[in-house]
Parts: structure tokens; sequence; C-alpha cells
């Protein structure tokens, strides 16, 4: 993956945008950019679109939507920015955030009323640190179907998404300006495309394990839950170009991943009464920090692993998600109708799991906080049936990445735009701050879609005006 002198290379076609990569944030660029009326292929190295997008569990914050509206959700642009920057402990740039917190609730409704997506808003619970239900998800809170209706969109819109289309070069002039790339196909041949504007959306890191052994020591050897095809291309040819990087070691973890089976556990069962102990039945944090930080915290427990521990009640709450619903029919989740039995199903000390639990009745009734600060007194107290799940912690992706303004233009070190290029989703920094604890539920697909969008229409702008 390279930057190369663009003199003297003739190229095969041109088209006056090219977007680097088909997840939400390049499919959301590219049709931002067809209702500008501008001409736009989206390039993607699968030969079916998916990227990090398939794999979430496609939930998209945003505020003083319409979809919040009818349902009385009181939100604003200000409340939003106010969760997003106190989960980033004031670490995550205030003028992206009200960029991007701006952009989300008319991103949401035009792809909703535009271009037919199907998104519901996300109730019944609250993903840590966010002050309002703002998440809006397909019915199935599943992101294949989110990437389905987004490729649906683009199909119908007229947007080019070439697959098997992987960008291995880029070509610029000396004064950084991009001419064109270059794509090997499946079968390595090789084609020039040119272009007057260039968009990567190609997400960041978290498959390169050269760069995370680089940026992120402590996850290099963490089970990668997203893309493997996402593997620091932008970051990298961002870099070459003279483009500035910021927080690349930011990423957003999950502390909640069956093991061996690999299926997301909803972490709505933590926020609404859940536990997560270790192999000796204690716990071990304050869970409701939130899933990303707590990644690290159970790959620090022995083996890497750790139990969620719910009930009945919490069961119903997420037994509607498709990976919970993935997780039953693998034999993920455990029921046990004491405690006895759920320890021995769980093989940890029956005696100090029966403590933990006791502990937990005992705060409620003294409406007191436990040592690491998590107030139980919210929810009522864990009665059988109990269910367990096996977890470990995982990589999801990283949040650092190229520095862009508010045009999603990528900036150099001295805050120059560079003179066509443009970075959204996780190819951009984010607004999680510099750690795992920064990240706000939602900030991966924020990014994607708000930015994206705003990416789609500044390219327009800019090639319309060439
Ligand atoms: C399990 C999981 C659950 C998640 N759940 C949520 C959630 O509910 N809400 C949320 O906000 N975030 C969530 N996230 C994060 C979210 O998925 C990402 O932040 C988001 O999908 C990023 O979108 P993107 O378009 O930038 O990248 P992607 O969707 O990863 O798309 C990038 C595309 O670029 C392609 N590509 C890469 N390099 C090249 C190249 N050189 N040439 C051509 N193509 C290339 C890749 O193949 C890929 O298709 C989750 C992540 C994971 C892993």
């Amino acid at each position: 993956m390279s930057v190369v002198s663009a003199e003297g290379v003739t190229f095969d076609a041109g088209i006056p945008l090219l977007i680097v990569g088909a997840g939400a944030s390049g499919l959301v660029a590219a049709l931002a950019a067809r209702d500008a009326g501008v001409e736009c292929v989206v390039l993607e190295r699968d030969l079916v679109p998916s990227g990090s997008t398939a794999l979430s569990s496609g939930m998209i914050p945003a505020c003083e939507t319409r979809i919040q509206h009818d349902k009385s959700v009181s939100d604003s642009v200000q409340v939003m920015a106010a969760d997003i920057f106190k989960k980033a402990r004031g670490e995550a740039d205030p003028s992206m955030i009200d960029v991007m917190c701006r952009a989300s609730g008319p991103a949401i409704d035009w792809l909703t009323a535009t271009h037919g997506l199907d998104l519901t808003l996300v109730e019944g619970f609250l993903y840590p640190g966010h002050s309002q239900l703002r998440m809006h998800a397909p019915p199935s809170r599943s992101g294949a179907d989110l990437m389905g209706g987004l490729v649906r969109a683009a199909e119908n819109a007229g947007v080019d998404v070439l697959c098997g289309a992987h960008v291995t070069k880029i070509y610029a002039d000396d004064t950084a300006r991009i001419k064109g790339v270059k794509i090997t196909r499946p079968d390595a041949t090789t084609e020039l495309i040119g272009c007057s504007a260039l968009i990567l959306a190609c997400n960041g890191f978290g498959g390169n394990p050269d760069m995370l052994r680089k940026y992120i020591p402590d996850m290099q050897d963490a089970l990668y839950f997203g893309h493997p095809g996402n593997q620091g291309d932008a970051i990298n040819w961002g870099q070459s170009l003279g483009g500035a990087t910021r927080h690349l070691g930011a990423y957003q973890g999950h502390g909640s991943v069956a093991h061996p089976h690999g299926i997301l556990i909803s972490w709505a069962l933590m926020m609404e009464g859940g536990i997560q102990v270790n192999c000796d039945g204690v716990r071990f944090s304050n869970e409701l920090d939130g899933y990303s930080e707590q990644a690290r915290r159970v790959l620090s427990q022995a083996e890497g692993l750790a139990w969620n521990l719910f009930d009945g009640r919490l069961r119903d709450l997420v037994v509607g998600f498709e990976d919970f619903k993935q997780a039953e029919a693998n034999g993920a989740v455990l029921k046990a109708s004491s405690i006895d039995e759920l320890g021995a199903k769980i093989k940890v000390p029956i005696a100090e799991l029966r403590a933990t639990l006791e502990k937990i009745r005992h705060l409620i009734t003294a409406r007191e906080k436990d040592e690491f600060g998590r107030d139980f007194s919210v929810n009522p107290t864990l009665k059988p049936p109990f269910y367990a799940v096996k977890v470990t912690g995982s990589l999801f992706h990283t949040q650092g990445g190229l520095k862009v303004d508010s045009s999603a233009r990528v900036l150099t070190a001295n805050g120059q735009s560079l003179p066509n290029l443009f970075a959204s989703g996780g190819a951009a920094c984010g607004v999680s701050g510099p750690e795992d604890w920064g990240y706000l539920s939602g900030n991966g697909l924020l990014s994607a879609i708000a930015l994206g969008r705003i990416a789609g229409q500044s390219a327009a702008k800019l090639v319309g005006a060439n």
C-alpha cells in the first residue's frame, strides 16, 4: 500500500469521485454525492460489501430525529454532544463532536425518508453514558441488515460499487493532490482509475497486527472482532501524503463476547442489572462504566475470561436480539434454577458466588454503592432462574485516525487541508479520546454515517467546482 508520483501515469478511466471502502461510511458518502448529482464509484476489496458495519449491531446514535420526535424523546445536539464529551473525559475534539452530532439527525431522517432505510428507535434501556434514547437501528438490531439497506439504497440511487477492487496504490502530484488509484483484482490484474477527489472510507487498522503492536500493544493478542480487511490503509496513505493523525491508541473494545462461540452478548444485560464475575465467582469492576474499557478488565482475569450473570427478566429484554438468539441456539447461554446449580454449571466456588449475590441484595436494600461505585438500587435483585454466558474481551475497531476538518477534509500537521482528500468513518479520528475508556456506544457508526454524509457532500462540492 503506497502513495507514488502520478507523473507520467496514464489512467485507464476517469471518475470525478472515488471512494475507497463499501461499509456504512463509503456507501453513505456515495449516496450523498449522487444526491448532489456527482458521479462516483465505490471501490471495495471484498467480493460482497460487508465491512465491520455488517458485523455490528447496527445501532446509530442520532439526535433530533423524526423517529425520536414521534416517540416524544426530548434530545438535542447539545445534550448528545455533552454525553460524548463526558465519556471521552474532555479529551475528544469538541468541534468535531459538535459537527457529528449536528449532522446525525438530518442523516437519519434522510436515510429513512429519501433512501428507504428501515430504522427504529432502540427502546427499553439506555446504553452506558447516553442520557436519552437515541440509538436508531434496523428492527433486527443487525448490522448485516443495515448493510443490506445501504447496498439496496446505493443500487436504487445508481451508485456504482465495484467489488473485488482492492486499492493498492494512490497516485498524487507533488502538491499531494490525488490523481488516481490502482486497483488489484482477485485474479491479480490491475487497473488505473483517475479521479478529481478521493474519500477514504476503508476504516482503521484493527486487522493489521503490526500496526496494533505499534499503536495499541495492550490489545495485540486480543480477539479481533471486526473486519479483517481493515488494514490501516487510510492512515498509511494519509501519513505518506503529509496528513496528520490523532489518537492512534484509541479503540473500542468489548467485554462481552461469548467464548468460545464468538458471539456478541448485549451490554443491555449489564445496564439493567446483570453482573460479571470471574472464575472465582467474584465481581471485579463497575460494569456500568462501559463495555469498551471492560474488554481489558475481562482480559486481565484468570484465563482472560468472565461470566455474564443475569436472570429471566433480563433474558426477556434481549431475547429478540439476533446475536442473543444465535448465542442460545449455539448453547452459549446456560440456565440454572438455583445458585447451587448455577455455581455447579459454571464451575465457580458456590460459596463465593452466593456471597457475591448476597452482597448485591444487601446493596439494593441499603441503597449503597459497591466498592467500584456501581449503584444497584436502580434495578431489582437477580432472581431464579439464573442465566450465564462465558465471555472474553475483544477488540472491535480502532478509533484513532486521520485528522479531518468540519468538511471531512484531511488536514496536515499545520492545519492546512490536503487538496482533494477526505476521510470518514473509522478512517478518520473519532470522538472517543486517546484510549479505550472514551468510547460512547455508537461513536463508530456516528462517524461512519454523519461524517460519511459530510464527506460525500463536501467532495461533491469540490468536484462540482472543478
Ligand atoms: C461486533 C461489532 C459490533 C459493533 N456494533 C456497533 C454498533 O452497534 N454501533 C456503532 O456505532 N458501532 C458499532 N461497531 C463499530 C462499527 O461497526 C464501525 O465503527 C463502522 O462499521 C465503521 O464503518 P466504516 O464504513 O468506516 O468501515 P467498514 O464497515 O469496516 O467498511 C470499510 C470497508 O473498506 C474496505 N477496504 C479496506 N481497505 C480497502 C482497500 N485498500 N481497498 C478497497 N477496500 C478496502 C473493507 O473491506 C470494508 O468493506 C461495531 C463493531 C463491531 C466489530
